[in-house]
This record gives structure tokens, sequence and C-alpha cells, in this order.
């Protein structure tokens, strides 16, 4: 018996996901928007710090990169792609400061892609209802939505993010100083999760969301560099498998949850299968790492500290996912999985 299962194990395995691992950005500011330099300095700083992409996602500005990327696209070695940040806002007379703040990036797409209402303003409307509206519009131009910093001005309402379709792409964690990942509570005592939470409550009322990091790179500048409220780049990224560099690849493989987000951790492969979740982490001097698999309600479904950690699917965890720790305190995260109940 134990050998028909064996064979049976073998015929229905997926074939392990393959592919190269390009290191990019999904969120960068120049002088196009509040960005404090040219776009030029902006593609030549992850030109140079061993990113193979970034998006440049202005605020309702749509760059070309066709003509930067005849400069500044290294063959097959550097890309900028397409995007922009569609900075909605929305009135609600319940915020303390009257508005919320409802941006998402686009990402991948062909032209701009303008907010709800007069000056980004929609009213009438919940955060939610624009999320699906400036999805719908990001779609039609040819690119996917991420929905970024939540708790920027305390303003997306958990319920709010309950509804976005399955792949939508979120920042579990964006490197502004001002965005606030780790949530708090607002001037009128309202809980605001953490990102991480967030991405639990909405994995556990069954959709399933990817998690980005990114830098929401604004200044570039040298001076300042101790400035800690400075937005600078090299914080947060996502590390995307895909056969080519090019924008589509690059898109495709993030709308199907292929790739990781990292602090400072690299891994060298993520297999997710039926019936197991496994990751391999590349060591960096004599750091230690601690890695955990994470079920519904975020439930630490079992820790490893070793650099092959991996977990065997039951059937009960509703969805599985993975965040790995260093004893420096970065941090990588991987996608989850939806894991359907097996009698
Ligand atoms: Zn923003
Ligand atoms: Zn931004």
């Amino acid at each position: 018996m134990a050998g028909v299962a064996a064979l049976l194990a073998a015929w229905t395995a997926p074939a392990p996901a393959q592919g190269r691992w390009f290191k990019g950005n999904t969120h960068a500011h120049s002088l196009n928007s509040d960005g404090d330099s040219p776009v030029d300095v902006l593609l030549r700083w992850y030109r140079e710090h061993g990113y193979q992409f970034t998006f440049v996602t202005e605020h309702e500005f749509f760059t070309d990169v066709e003509p930067l990327n005849a400069i500044y696209g290294h063959g097959n070695r550097f890309i900028a792609i397409a995007g922009q940040e569609v900075s909605q806002t929305v009135a609600d007379p319940s915020h303390p400061n009257g508005v919320r703040q409802a941006h998402v990036n686009a990402l991948g797409t062909s032209r701009l892609v303008m907010p709800i209402g007069p000056r980004n303003r929609a009213s009438g409307m919940t955060v939610a209802q624009t999320y699906a509206r400036n999805d719908s519009a990001i779609r039609a131009a040819g690119g996917i939505m991420q929905v970024n910093h939540p708790n920027f001005v305390w303003s997306v309402p958990l319920q709010d993010m309950m509804h976005l379709p399955d792949s939508t792409l979120f920042e579990v964690w964006n490197g502004h100083p001002i965005v606030y990942n780790d949530g708090g509570v607002d001037s009128l005592g309202n809980v605001m999760l953490s990102t991480e939470a967030r991405w639990d409550s909405v994995l556990s009322r069954g959709r399933l969301i990817f998690g980005v990091a990114d830098d929401d790179s604004h200044h570039f500048k040298p001076e300042g560099a101790e400035n800690k409220d400075l937005a600078r780049p090299g914080r947060g990224w996502v590390m995307v498998r895909a056969d080519t560099l090019t924008g589509p690849a690059i898109v495709t493989a993030l709308h199907r949850g292929d790739f990781y987000s990292s602090t400072g951790i690299t891994l060298r492969d993520v297999q997710i299968g039926p019936s197991e979740y496994r990751l391999e982490i590349a060591s960096a001097g004599d750091r230690r790492y601690r890695t955990e698999f994470i079920g519904k309600d975020g439930r630490v479904l079992a820790t490893s500290t070793t650099l092959r950690p991996s977990y065997r699917i039951t059937g009960a965890e509703d969805y599985v996912r993975a965040r790995v720790y260093d004893s420096s305190g970065r941090m990588a995260w991987t996608q989850p999985v939806r894991v359907r109940g097996r009698p």
C-alpha cells in the first residue's frame, strides 16, 4: 500500500516551481511627484544596488518607461516598469481628519488612472468601494492593484479590506517612516491592527491576498542621511520568480503570488505543494533564523530554526503561509496557499 501511495503522490505532485529570482521594488517616487530627485537618479539608485527592476509609482503621473529603459535598462539586467500611485482619498466625517487615505498602486499599467472625485476626494463612498472601482480602472489600463499602507493617517478600517479580490497585492511592509506597519490605537480609541494581523484577518475570511514589502522611497539625496523621518530606498523589496525579466513577466508572477517579500533575508527556494510548504534560507554570516508557519487567524502552526524549514500540510489549516526572522531583526514573508479541507 505504501508503494501505491508513493506512486500516486508522484503522479499528482506538481512540478517544482522554477525560474530565476528577480529583486525589485513596487513603490517609488521621484521629482515627477513628491520625491526629492529626478527619475534618472531613482533608476540609477536601484540599478546600482542589486535590483533587477523597480516600478515607478508617482502620484497621478504616468511615467513612460520606454525612453528611460533605453538609457538605464541594462539589457536583461535591469528594467523600469510603468505604474503610478492612485492617491485616492475618501471624505468621512467620522474620521478625525474628515478624510481617509485610500491610496493604491497601479503596477504594469499603460496609461494614467485618475482617482474618483474632485481633487482625488471621493464622497458618499467607503474605502472598500474605492478599492473596487480603482481595481477595475487599473485592470482596464492593463495593470494590477496593490493596496498601500492601510495604517497611514489611521485610515483604512479592517472591514474595508475584507472584500478585496483574490490575488490583490497589499503592503505588509512599507519602508516609509509614517505608515505604521505595526498598527496602534487611533485618537478615537479604535484599534488599528498591524498590517500582518490585517493580512491574517483577510485570509481567515477566505480571501487570498499577497503581502508585498517595498520602499515607498522619496529621498535619494545624500543630505540628511541621519534623518530617520526620510523615506530612503533599499529597506524592503520583493523577490519575484519569473522566466524572463520583462514587465509583463514580473506583473504576471506577482499576480500569481510567485514571490516573497523581504527586509534583508534571502531565500534560495520556496516550494509550496499540496502536502508540503518548504523554504530554503540563504545563510549570512553567523546569523540565526526562525521560521514560523502560520494558519487561520494568524495561529503559529509550527516553528523551525533550520535553514530548510518545512511544514507538512494536514488539510485542516484553512491557509498556510510563512515568515522568517533573523537574529538582527530582518524578516521575510512568503505567500499564503489556500488549503482545502480533507476528509
Ligand atoms: Zn501613499
Ligand atoms: Zn507612495
